[in-house]
């Protein structure tokens, strides 16, 4: 019977409600603890802890439908039928409590009594060796006929990031008829699952946890086995509403139905690659927008651009030149909000991030897609497959195409690129310091040999203008135009790009004129003339030409959040520090401010909780700015702090923020400091005698910098092994050992104010003490074992030849150990062969990276023409390994999944073969 994706989560929640399970919310699609994980990508994410006992359980069965994004199946997306990078899955979990069998009776009747499979159509994947498995489907009445066994890459699963519980796994597939298969199954006999078609398809997953993987990728038995399945919603809902794809079910129907309505195109055949693509992509962005993950250069936040680019270059695919995914947010949010609240609370912020940055790349999309059409005829014109690391680089750095975009792009078209070029490229560019203007800029203005009047400078209001091109300078020199591909400075009439100055750094953005288009990397300010620096990536510009010009708003919005947040700390720091707090320094990013200025004395965090709860309490308030430009003696009059190594003209502008502050200042600021939403002071420290350094950060990034310290400290406690409880103590209501979503940051600032904060302050000072003593804990009693072992071992040496075997005259002494340094085995092996028989000794070390091999032998053993290096090299070529060294001595290496006994069977055989 047909069901509604809601209908099928409530189904399966109540299911296992009924069935005992503790019903548990999805959490963050940011994991915790877990910083080897990019996104929450299944739902034993967040019970990680749960199943290797790091916490204690307060339940010991657990059901939910979590939110999870995969970048693995990025690609997939728009290719297959079955995958999306964003979707829910549903899941069951067991700690300790029930495992494989009742696992897998409750599967089945789910499916086949509240699904309404049919049963005979229902197929399962065990692994290779797990007969219990098998068995338990058998006697659930599965034929074997119908139980395919599958090997470790299909059916066992690792763990999620790179430790954690893992075990063997068991797949519930559909078989969807005949019809559904490839070209070569058809109805064959020989199609199951496992099979690449789309005949069958993996709806469920359950995983049986029997083993904890160690961060060297050791399999360590689990303290107590677990249960952990997995099943896509929209999976399960393609099944049962009968439809082609996920994307057919009802509501990623109802996405693509909307997006057709909003372009004026129809999803069919030809289009449908990049429907589902922009479904996909926009769910995935408004869902990790919404959880607080911003589009950056690195990281998560990468993830997140390459999305939405790749997303805009599938809108162009079907026609859609303009910004385009922020007006699909409405329709997700709608979608999903009821299970979803937080996505409706923070809509109009993720609509304004996503246009903004959509904006930015359809700056230079057209135009990178151009450059690859004349890229991909030069390589072919050389006949290249492969494209260098410089030119893919480029196409990155200049136009933003994320490089895995660009692979796809050149894939499609029968090329490839250079990875290891490319990171190199990367590498290089990161390492290239910002220029210093310092001096350059009033040299610059000089060489134009004429009176440059000042840029009208309109960003106060706007963040796109118009002017006219007044200057243009290349190389130090004035010239009358830029061409294509040309590194230029450009001067205007009037811009809306603020220049670097009072420490707030230059705005980026565009300036156009119809298709010609000039990137601004940076803006300096030298005597009110506005520089724009940057280079001329389409077409021509030229002294004269009427432009018009956009500034990179994004990041404007931030600069203006640190440049006001800066204004109210100085304005905190003077009511409670005194009034002898002077400005010495400051700069203000998009990604934080720092503020240096004259105070004899370190802080005491009482004092900078103190300083943060009065910025956020100014931010609270939300007063309004309020500017007034006034002639300077006015503006003194006004009792306003100005900087005073900052020259000021005879015309000023005065900024107030109520009572909080009122400063001279030339800079970008908010209407009113509630937008600035959050303060919170990072680091407090000293750049110099009598000055103190305050750093601080404003806005969304206080969420992401506390989701990521909320991460560090969470997975160094599961690294020791602390019990939550004891760490996060009275802390609970804010952090529950749960990434806080955005709402909760804010919680903390707004609710309660800097009350949570400073919980949040103390819990965190608990945990780094507790890990100090913890840590030179383990320290000492790992080196006491250490020191012990090692003598313990030396001390074997008599015992050891006792145990070898005599082939010929000689000793063979083979001995295996484990996690030891290879010094010891040396100085072990010398104290056997120290005698007057002949020795010949071959060591196996087994450890987590590999199989250390060590041959020793005595000088009476060479004598019999043994000889250490050829031994080794040969037994090594055998093995796979590698390694050499001398007659008397010679040490090698295999992977670790060699055998030991092999390794000491191949010495041996190799032995022998030169002793007869
Ligand atoms: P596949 O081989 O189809 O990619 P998988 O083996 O990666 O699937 P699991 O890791 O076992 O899948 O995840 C558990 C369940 O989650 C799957 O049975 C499937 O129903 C669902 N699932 C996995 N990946 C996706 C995806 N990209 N989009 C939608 N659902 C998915
Ligand atoms: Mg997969």
């Amino acid at each position: 019977m047909y069901k509604t994706v809601a209908e099928i989560r409530k189904l399966f929640i109540d299911f296992f409600r009924n069935n005992g399970h503790t019903i548990v919310a999805s959490s963050s699609l940011i994991p915790v603890g877990d910083p080897t994980l990019l996104f929450t990508t299944a739902g034993m994410v967040q019970f990680k802890p749960y199943f290797t006992g790091a916490v204690e359980l307060t339940f010991t069965r657990a059901a939910t439908s979590q939110k999870s994004l995969r970048t693995t199946d990025l690609e997939n997306v728009g290719r297959t039928e079955r995958h999306c990078t964003f979707f829910e899955m549903l899941g069951n979990f067991s700690f300790g409590d029930y495992f494989k069998k009742e696992a897998i009776a409750y599967a089945l009747d789910f499916s086949t009594k509240h699904l309404g499979f049919d049963k005979e159509k229902i197929w399962i994947t065990v692994y290779l060796d797990d007969d219990e498995a098998e068995n338990f489907w058998l006697a659930e009445g599965i034929p074997k006929e119908r139980i395919v066994r599958l090997g470790k890459k299909d059916n066992f699963w690792g763990p999620a990031g790179d430790t954690g519980a893992c075990g063997p796994c068991s797949e519930l597939y559909l078989d969807r008829g005949p019809e559904k298969g490839g070209p070569n199954c058809g109805t064959s006999n020989t199609c199951k699952p496992g099979c690449d078609c789309d005949r069958f398809l993996e709806f469920w997953n359950l995983v049986f946890n029997q083993f904890d993987q160690d961060i060297n990728g050791k399999l360590n038995p689990l303290k107590q086995t677990g249960i952990d399945t997995g099943s896509g919603l929209e999976r399960v809902a393609l099944l049962l509403q009968n439809v082609d794809s996920v994307y057919d079910t009802d509501e990623l129907r109802r996405i693509i139905g909307f997006i057709e309505k909003l372009s004026g195109k129809a999803y069919d055949t030809e289009t449908k690659m990049a429907f589902r693509v922009l479904t996909d992509h926009s769910r995935a962005i408004t869902f990790s927008i919404s959880d607080g993950v911003m589009p950056d250069k690195t990281g998560r936040g990468y993830v997140i651009r390459r999305l939405i680019r790749r997303a805009s270059l599938f809108a162009r695919r079907i026609g859609i030149k303009e910004a385009f995914i922020y007006k699909v947010i409405p329709e997700i949010v709608d979608i999903y909000k009821e299970e979803y609240p937080d996505l409706a609370k923070r809509q109009t912020e993720i609509i304004r991030i996503v246009k903004s940055e959509e904006d930015l790349f359809l700056n230079t999309l057209e135009l990178g897609l151009a450059v690859i059409d004349s890229m991909t005829k030069q390589y072919e014109a050389k006949k290249e497959k492969r494209f260098s690391g410089a030119d893919t680089f480029k196409l990155y750095g200049t136009y933003g195409f994320p490089a895995e975009m660009t692979k796809e792009i050149l894939r499609d078209r029968g090329f490839e690129f250079d990875e290891k070029g490319f990171t190199e490229e990367l590498e290089k560019d990161r390492k290239l310091s910002r220029d210093s203007w310092k001096g350059k800029k009033a040299q610059l203005l000089s060489s134009l040999g004429e009176k440059i009047p000042a840029t009208k400078f309109t960003g106060y209001e706007k963040v796109s203008d118009e002017g006219k091109i007044l200057f243009i300078l290349q190389d130090s020199k004035p010239v009358t135009a830029l061409k294509t591909g040309e590194d230029g400075i450009i001067v205007l009439n009037q811009s809306c790009f603020y220049g670097e100055s009072g420490g707030q750094i230059g705005d980026s953005g565009y300036i156009k004129l119809g298709e010609n288009l000039f990137q601004v990397k940076d803006a300096q300010k030298e005597n009110d003339v506005i520089l724009h620096i940057g280079s001329l990536l389409k077409g021509e510009l030229k002294v004269g030409d009427l432009i018009s010009t956009e500034v990179e708003s994004n990041r404007r919005e931030l600069l203006t959040y640190h440049h006001s947040g800066t204004h109210l700390l100085n304005g905190a720091l003077r009511e409670l520090l005194g009034t002898h707090v002077a400005q010495k320094a400051s700069l203000v990013s998009d990604e934080y401010l720092r503020f240096d200025f004259s105070h004899n004395a370190a802080l005491s965090e009482d004092e900078i909780i103190q300083i943060e709860s009065k910025v956020n309490e100014a931010i609270q308030s939300s007063v309004d700015v309020a500017t007034q430009v006034l002639s300077i003696e006015e503006a003194k009059k006004t009792g306003a702090v100005a900087f005073f190594e900052e020259k000021y003209g005879d015309i000023v502008r005065v900024i107030q923020m109520g009572k909080y502050s009122v400063e001279f200042c030339g800079g970008t600021h908010v209407k009113n400091t509630g937008n600035i939403k959050y303060f919170y002071i990072q680091k407090e420290s000293s750049p110099g005698a009598g000055n103190r350094r305050i750093e601080a950060v404003c806005g969304s990034p206080v969420i992401e910098f506390f989701q990521k310290e909320f991460q560090a400290l969470s997975q160094k406690t599961q690294e020791f092994n602390l019990k939550a409880k004891d760490v996060f103590k009275d802390s609970k209501n804010f952090i529950d050992s749960k990434i806080p979503s955005p709402d909760e940051v804010q919680d903390a600032f707004l609710k309660q104010g800097a009350v949570t904060v400073k919980q949040y302050r103390d819990l965190k000072r608990n945990i780094e003490k507790e890990l100090i003593e913890k840590n030179t804990i383990l320290t000492k009693e790992k080196k006491k074992l250490e020191s012990e072992g090692n003598n313990s071992i030396l001390s074997q040496a008599d015992s050891i030849f006792a145990s070898a075997q005599k082939i010929g005259s000689t000793y063979f002494i083979n001995h295996s150990f484990q996690d030891l340094k290879i010094d010891v085995l040396k100085e072990l092996g010398d104290r056997i062969k120290n005698r007057s028989e002949r020795v010949f000794i071959s060591f196996v070390l087994e450890s987590e990276a590999n199989k250390a091999v060590l041959l020793m032998a005595n000088k009476i053993a060479l004598e019999s023409g043994l000889d250490c290096n050829q031994i080794l090299k040969s037994s090594m070529s055998i093995l796979n390994g590698k390694g050499g060294g001398k007659v008397d001595m010679a040490q090698g290496s295999t992977s670790k999944e060699t055998s030991t006994e092999e390794i000491i069977e191949t010495v041996k055989k190799e032995i022998i073969k030169r002793v007869n």
